[in-house]
């Protein structure tokens, strides 16, 4: 079929398919030289109790601190982290940094990292992520995983291993993006989740759309009654934080709340919110 298109068509894939490559080319080699280089960094997203207002956790989420090109969101680098397998020494390098800058923060603030989908094909994930732990001094009961329904489907007996051992340390796992993809409610029961996530396509659209509110609607009810705590993704404001109090969704972050942040942001929010020890010895001033 390729053949029978007209040249000039076949020279504009040509073209296209060639500045693909060469960005891809790009990234991969930017990973590669910049994940030693620590380039890549946990952005933290509060996470907030609905029914309190307050603080409980973040979600990591990595970015690129590009040495000319400033800050690079995910999307421009984990698929290709993905298909060249460097996702798994990216997500060690973020995940280091943010359990070393996490460690010391008030112990009932919680961390819930993204795991991909070829993260979950690796036999040794939960080792090197119980390394990861034991080497850095966060405690394993602070630590959330999230994983997508994707990550079921390559491996399912290889994913329920890797999550079987990180449950048994104490890692909790939650389900991510929830209603988009391939949502099948078998998904619920193939692995021990402790938590549902919604994605925020639905929540974002959910008081201009009645569709969307009946989803997030249906998937709390849902929580409720396999006993599985909600989270919402997506608040964007007042109205839909509302809204989602009044469906009884007891866990939510958006840009409402505040968007991803870099560590010293993350730690002003935290000393304001008095969630950081304030015992970390004196100040070089204090006490002349
Ligand atoms: P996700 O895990 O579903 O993360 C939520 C995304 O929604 C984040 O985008 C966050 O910045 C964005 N978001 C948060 N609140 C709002 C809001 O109120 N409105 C809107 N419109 N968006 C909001 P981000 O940081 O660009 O991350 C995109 C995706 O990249 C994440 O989706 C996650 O799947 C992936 N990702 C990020 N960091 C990592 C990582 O370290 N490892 C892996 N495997 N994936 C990661
Ligand atoms: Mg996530
Ligand atoms: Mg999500
Ligand atoms: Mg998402």
């Amino acid at each position: 079929a390729a053949k029978g298109a007209g040249r000039g068509r076949h020279a504009w894939f040509d073209a296209t398919m060639e500045r693909e490559l060469v960005s891809r080319n790009a990234v991969e080699a930017g990973l590669r030289e910049g994940i030693p280089l620590g380039q890549f960094v946990p952005y933290y997203e509060p996470q907030i109790d609905l029914e309190t207002g307050k603080i409980i956790g973040f979600e990591v989420l990595a970015r690129w601190e590009h040495p000319t090109r400033g800050v690079i969101p995910p999307d421009n680098f984990i698929p290709v982290a993905e298909e060249c397998g460097l996702i798994a020494d990216m997500s060690v390098s973020v995940m280091r940094r943010a359990f070393l800058e996490a460690r010391d923060w008030d112990p009932s603030i919680t961390l819930s990292v993204n795991i991909a989908p070829a993260q979950l094909k690796d036999p040794w994930l939960a080792q090197k992520i119980v390394k990861l732990l034991v080497e850095t001094g966060y405690p394993a009961n602070r630590l959330e995983i999230e994983i997508t329904e994707s990550s079921l489907f390559q491996n399912l007996s290889l994913a329920q291993s890797i999550v079987g051992s990180l449950k048994n340390q104490g890692i909790r796992l939650a389900l991510d993006d929830f209603g988009t993809g391939y949502s099948s409610l078998a998904h619920l029961r193939a692995l021990p989740f402790d938590r549902i996530k919604i994605d925020k396509s639905f929540v974002t659209a959910m008081n201009k759309d009645p569709e969307s509110a009946a989803i997030v609607n249906a998937i709390s009810r849902l929580g409720e009654s396999l006993n599985l705590p909600i989270t919402a993704e997506g608040i964007e404001d007042q109205g839909i934080y509302d809204s989602l109090r009044k469906m009884g969704c007891n866990k939510g972050q958006g840009w409402h709340f505040g968007k991803p942040m870099a560590i010293a942001a993350t730690r002003r929010l935290l000393a304001e919110a008095g969630l950081l020890p304030s015992a970390r010895g004196p100040l070089p001033d204090e006490g002349l």
